[in-house]
């Protein structure tokens, strides 16, 4: 079985070919511009190459309803140009193949709960924490889409005493997780990138304090059985040896789960499959696709 890929984001579209089982042969990134443009690029990487289906996580927001007739249209982005991109029904009228779509992070949680940390357990939450903040769900072994879809990546935070910007920078809600979090707003607060920032900066103990503040929220909201963090500001690896005991101090004894109050380096864990796992998931929609065609 042959099928197709798409990791939809705001600086490259990935598209690739693997198998059911998650296994890529083959990728390449296409830079996003207008829509127009980039996805010509992407049905020329899939020309001729015979895919039995394809899957897409993209960035939103998304329709996701199967029953409207926009069902697979990026909606209210800001990004310029795609507000109202039909996204799926391009790809679906192109390819002439099954297609599934679903949100980036939703896309991860798929592969990490199948194929990754999250295999074993029946419900697990995946962040992304890169330039912006996404969060997606999979519950009871169903990915989670509700009235549209969790925007977790906009929770309300509490601004911490010593944040030098509390304000925020999201342009929706200012001291939102993205606002305060995101590697965006580690730029905007500190003035460099995070990838720049010494390993003693006090910027990565802030840091720690909101995403502690995120998985606590989350373990409240969904309690879910393992939390996923994966994206660029997680590759410092520090950053999770404080979460894990920010996150003890804040639940204060009140989730009493062995998971949690024992073995929370074994709860809140980096994704196993790394950078991979939005193409994964796109692996796992096709398939899905094309066993619901
Ligand atoms: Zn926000």
């Amino acid at each position: 079985m042959r099928l197709g890929a798409i990791k939809a984001g705001g600086t490259a579209v990935v598209c690739a070919i693997g198998n059911e089982r998650g296994r890529v042969s083959e990728r390449r990134a296409i830079p996003t511009r207008l829509p127009e443009e980039t996805v010509a690029d992407v049905i020329g990487f899939f020309h001729g190459k015979r895919v039995d289906a394809l899957g897409i996580g993209s960035f939103g927001p998304l329709d996701l309803d199967p029953k409207s007739p926009d069902y697979g249209t990026i909606t209210t982005t800001p990004k310029a140009g795609w507000e109202h991109y039909p996204l799926r029904r391009t790809l679906m009228e192109a390819m002439d193949v099954p297609v599934g779509i679903d949100t980036d992070v939703n896309a991860s949680a798929l592969a990490e709960a199948n194929l990754g940390a999250g295999v074993g357990v029946n419900s697990l939450v995946y962040y992304n924490i890169s330039t912006g903040i996404g969060g997606g769900a999979m519950v009871t072994g169903k990915l989670l889409h509700g009235l549209v879809h969790p925007e977790m990546g906009h929770m309300l935070l509490r601004p911490d005493p010593t944040d030098p910007a509390p304000k925020g920078f999201c342009a929706y809600h200012d001291g939102c997780l993205e606002g305060l979090a995101s590697g965006k707003a580690i730029e905007k607060r500190w003035g460099m990138k995070a990838e720049d920032l010494p390993d003693d900066h006090p910027g990565w103990a802030l840091e720690a304090e909101y995403l502690a503040q995120m998985c606590v929220n989350t373990i409240l909201l969904l309690s879910p059985e393992r939390i996923v963090l994966g994206g660029g500001v997680m590759h410092h690896r520090s950053l999770f040896a404080d979460i894990h005991w920010l996150v003890v101090e804040k639940l204060n004894g009140y989730v009493a789960h062995r998971a949690v109050t024992e073995s929370i380096a074994r709860y809140i864990v980096p994704p196993a499959l790394g950078d991979d796992a939005g193409v994964a998931g796109g692996l796992l929609l096709a398939f899905d696709a094309l066993k619901n065609q």
